[in-house]
């Protein structure tokens, strides 16, 4: 029988690999374990089991196969993922079968649609004004490989033509609206929104094309720049330009260059920094932060900052500095950016990031050199800009050693600056994200105990025998799945508790208990949850009674209270 595109797929995929290329895995015994990524924390509690091709976190309780780990991680349908997952896997999921019409979700169909109109662009560069866009490009530095590689295209000065291209295409016009392609007039008349413009794709991590890019070429009017709008696929305040190709050699180099816009990202990569990566019109949001962070925890900006404007690029490095990064500041000639430099000779812009500073040194620097610290003015403004930064620095030791720089530059006792530290509120941040993120699966007490009590069997199966065969009626469905098939070999697992099964194995292979704590730990658990079921029991008994009683039911009061008693009995036996 041939085997269902999802079986296919899981066969030729690695669970370690797909996960690995957004989280960074570290080898544990026969597993690999990392900070879970859908809950914060601070030692990992999310491993991944090769044998068994799944996940699973201990902290927040969530776990899956390589499938439900894209669609968490990506916030995305099963649709989605497995479209994601087939292309990684080289499987075609055929037009015809019904999974993929099932499956054709409308953020596929917007896909699809970005995809075709970046081919529609790339192909405009054959025209004559896209040769001429090429020989813009060039001249600034990009070579004709990255403008292959990085999608680069040109959208014609025309009014409908991509309208068109895409309606041929069988698109209807509300759907090229909602990829943000088209722009609807007070006359309901539909256009391009992307005209006489160089195209810049915009991808999501898996290099497909979600959004566009497009910077002014050859015209006085209008913005140098303008984006597609958020969409269902595209949200720029999540997004990272350059990320998909960027993603290993972040992790290789274990640091992130952070530039500010398209031509930065695409030369710094074809000068060899592929750990390069850029936000498109925002400033730096927690939700691009939480995303490098699984990549690395050492950012280096590259762009120019002015300590005492730009509140935003501000924000967004006091955000980074509270996320727990490491940033350092590559200082960057006057009035020159990365594209600049790299394009008269990548060499110097090597050793302008050999030579970066980090952050605090950084506004020191510029805090000393705006303000004259001999006036009690200056020094007000000094230290205005250095209590909030010192404030974040999270580590007690390095937050001691600028205290003490500052008082030294300041010619004032340490005290008075710890004084005026202690005072300092900062402004309250970090609001949605982390709590939305901080999703904990409830499980009641009875679920936790059965669970440790099966993982301490599993790995230890000698001790199958402490819980005899009446017992079992205390455990769930699935937990007395699990122990018949302990003791009954053989035994079929059903779908649900295969996976169960699954879990508690891998809780076994990373639990750690001392020896002669088991047997006690065992008999602990099931003396629990025989005590939580028979006290439901009896409160349901009770109940019961009461009723029947008001009913005046005499039978069935005698077969209660028969009842009562028994699990009484019990109960002061346990
Ligand atoms: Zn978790």
């Amino acid at each position: 029988m041939e085997r269902s595109p999802i079986e296919e797929i899981k066969s030729r995929l690695d669970i370690v690999e797909v996960i690995s290329s957004y989280l960074p895995l570290k080898k544990c015994g026969a597993n690999y374990r990392t900070l879970c990524p859908f809950h914060s924390e601070k030692t990992p509690s999310f491993f991944v089991s090769p044998t068994r091709q799944i996940w699973h976190c201990f902290g927040c309780g969530k776990s899956g196969d390589v499938f439900k780990f894209v669609m968490e991680i990506e916030g995305i349908e099963f649709g989605d993922a497995l479209r994601i997952l087939a292309k990684r896997a080289g499987v075609e999921l055929k037009p015809v079968s019904p999974e993929y019409q099932k499956l054709k979700t409308e953020r596929q169909r917007l896909y699809e649609i970005c995809e075709l109109a970046c081919k529609f662009f790339e192909k405009q560069l054959e025209g004559k004004t896209g040769k001429e866009v090429v020989k813009y490009l060039v001249e600034r530095g990009i070579s004709e490989e990255s403008i292959k590689k990085w999608r680069v295209g040109w959208a014609p000065e025309t009014k409908r033509s991509l309208v068109d291209f895409l309606s041929k295409k069988g698109y209807k016009r509300d759907e090229i609206e909602k990829a943000g392609l088209v722009i609807k007039s007070e006359t309901h008349e539909y256009f391009d929104r992307f005209r006489g413009r160089i195209i810049f794709p915009i991808f999501d991590i898996n290099s497909q094309v979600i959004g566009f890019g497009g910077r002014i070429f050859k015209k006085e009017q209008g913005a140098k720049y303008i984006n597609t709008p958020n969409t269902l696929i595209y949200d720029k305040s999540k997004v990272l330009y350059g990320l998909d190709k960027a993603k290993v050699e972040i992790r290789k180099k274990n640091f992130c260059i952070l530039v500010e816009g398209y031509t930065d990202t695409i030369l710094a990569h074809q000068a060899g920094f592929e750990n390069t990566v850029s936000v498109s019109g925002t400033a730096l949001t927690q939700y691009q932060l939480a995303i490098l962070k699984r990549y690395s925890d050492n950012l280096y900006l590259a762009f120019d900052m002015d300590i005492a404007g730009d509140f935003a690029t501000k924000r967004g490095i006091d955000l980074a500095q509270e996320a727990g990064f490491n940033i350092k500041v590559l200082i960057l000639p006057k009035e020159k950016d990365p594209a600049d430099i790299i394009s008269k000779d990548p060499k110097e812009f090597e050793k302008i990031v050999l030579n970066a500073i980090a952050i605090l040194d950084f506004y020191f620097q510029s805090a000393f050199s705006n303000f004259d610290k001999n006036t009690l003015e200056g020094k007000r403004e000094i230290l205005k800009v250095l209590l909030p930064v010192i404030k974040r620095v999270e580590n007690k030791v390095e937050q001691s050693f600028w205290v003490s720089k500052l008082a030294k530059e300041l010619d004032t006792r340490e005290e008075s600056i710890w004084e005026e530290l202690e005072k300092l509120k900062l402004e309250e941040r970090g609001i949605g994200l982390e709590r939305e993120e901080e999703k904990i699966l409830q499980r009641s007490r009875e679920e936790v105990l059965e669970e440790r009590l099966l993982t301490l069997i599993l790995k230890f199966p000698d001790n199958l025998n402490l819980i005899d065969e009446n017992s079992f009626s205390f455990f769930s469905q699935k937990g007395r799945e699990v122990l018949e098939s302990l003791k009954i070999k053989n035994k079929e697992l059903s779908l649900e508790t295969k996976e169960y099964f699954d879990i508690l194995s891998l809780r076994a292979e990373v639990e750690e208990i001392e020896k002669e704590k088991v047997i006690p730990e065992i008999k602990f658990c099931l003396r629990e949850i025989k005590l939580i079921k028979l006290k439901k029991e009896l409160e349901k008994a009770s109940k019961e009674l009461k009723k029947a009683e008001e009913e005046k039911d005499e039978k069935r009061i005698k077969a209660l209270i028969e009842k009562i008693s028994q699990i009484s009995k019990n109960l002061s036996k346990l």
